[in-house]
């Protein structure tokens, strides 16, 4: 089916018209444009969803992927302190924990008997700079990092399950990254935002060292020199105003570009949840992430991944609308530990919902398709593990 531009009769300034159209002839989004389109008003928010749904449309196939996986928060203790987070903890208060190999491997073979695939470690930032008894904790396991008993368990799962880890722990070096790049297919980081203001006095990440942005994109980068594939994304509605969110996605391209490694762009919406100094903060609507959505798709281009979760937004099925090609992390058996009000919708519904929109559900690797057959993403170690659980299109066999 064609469809015409949008015009200045649909309720959309020609401006916005233009920037549409020069999308729609197969032009890189430039910054100007995407500042004007994050403005976006009235009629030309859908103007813009369409746009980002017939790029999705040019580039993937008519299949909405997620990935089959277990949670695993192996400390939810961090350094860093946000304004708008519940996953971490105190040292020392009932609710801090610390897996221990034993229950590790007890919700990995849980997620196997379930037919997950992946086990995405989620976890604080280098809790071992702040807590004594966290580092006494880990010399008990025998290590002296959270990298060194991350990439234990990682190795533990792979070994004993054949789920294929995904760490997602916060800053990390050169070596630490290459080290967990021997045990995993991917991994993953948010950039969340770069806008420096929000590190600022009574910003939320003013007393979170690990989100300067400088250092989350010098580490992106690192990942990128590795050939990791690498999940990020942004965080909307903690404080950046629209031209920041923008500058966000136009960094992420800037390292996609140069190192082919992002596997997968997140747009995660802001939840204000309860006891957190952000308790009061307004969220962002569906209006504002399918926009956001939308111009992630336009700044990536027609073959980028980008995904909202569905869990934290009451009506996701819209988001398909807007440009989206994946719905995440879905597991049959463990909560979203970071969003823990928020539980996972059936895979079922998911299905439903996505073809209603005209597409199929399938399931993908934590690794996204593109790099499951390519040598230059995948240490030699992780090949066959990866590639055994793969179809011939990089996608979770059906076996
Ligand atoms: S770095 Fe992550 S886990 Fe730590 S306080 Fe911030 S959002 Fe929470």
């Amino acid at each position: 089916m064609t469809t015409s531009p949008p015009s200045v009769a649909d309720g959309v300034r020609p401006e916005v018209a233009e920037a549409l159209e020069r999308t729609r002839a197969g032009e890189r989004l430039g910054e100007r444009d995407a500042k004007l389109l994050v403005m976006a008003r009235g009629a030309e928010h859908p103007a813009i969803w369409a746009a980002a749904a017939a790029l999705r449309d040019q580039g993937k196939p008519p299949i909405v992927t997620y990935s089959r996986k277990v949670f695993i928060p192996l400390t939810n203790l961090c350094r860093d302190i946000c304004s708008y987070c519940t996953f971490a903890k105190e040292d020392g208060t009932p609710a801090a924990h610390t897996m221990s190999p034993d229950e590790v491997l007890a919700v990995a073979e849980a997620g196997a008997r379930l037919g997950c695939k992946e086990v995405l470690f989620t976890l604080g930032d280098r809790p071992e700079a702040r807590y004594e008894s966290y580092r006494l904790q880990l010399r008990r396991y025998g290590y002296e990092s959270t990298q060194q008993y991350l990439r234990a368990m990682c190795e533990l799962v792979l070994e004993q399950t054949g789920l294929l880890p995904h760490p997602n722990c916060g800053i990390l070096g050169r070596r630490e990254l290459s080290e967990l790049r021997e045990v995993s297919p991917s991994q993953g980081m948010m950039l969340e935002s770069t806008s420096e203001r929000l590190c600022g006095p009574g910003g939320p990440h003013e007393h979170a060292p690990d989100k300067r942005p400088a250092t989350r994109l010098a580490m992106i980068k690192r990942a990128g020199e590795l050939g990791i594939p690498f999940t990020s994304g942004i965080l909307i509605g903690i404080g950046e105003n629209l031209e920041e969110r923008v500058d966000a996605l136009l960094a992420l391209r800037e390292l996609h570009e140069q190192y082919g490694h992002i596997q997968e762009l997140i747009v995660q919406n802001f939840r204000a949840k309860p006891e957190t100094p952000m308790a009061e903060s307004g969220e962002p609507g569906l209006l504002e992430l399918m926009t956001t959505c939308a111009i992630a798709r336009l700044v990536m281009g027609p073959d980028a991944n980008i995904q909202a979760p569905p869990n934290l937004s009451a009506d996701y099925g819209p988001l398909l609308a807007a440009g989206i090609n994946d719905w995440g992390g879905v597991s049959p058996l463990t909560p979203d530990f970071v969003n823990p009000e928020a539980p996972w919708p059936q895979i079922d519904r998911l299905a439903e919902l996505t073809r209603e929109a005209g597409y199929t559900l399938t399931e993908r690797l934590t690794i996204y398709p593109e790099y499951v057959w390519d040598d230059r993403f995948l240490a030699p170690a992780m090949r066959e593990p990866t590639r055994r659980l793969a179809d011939v299109e990089g996608l979770a066999s059906a076996a």
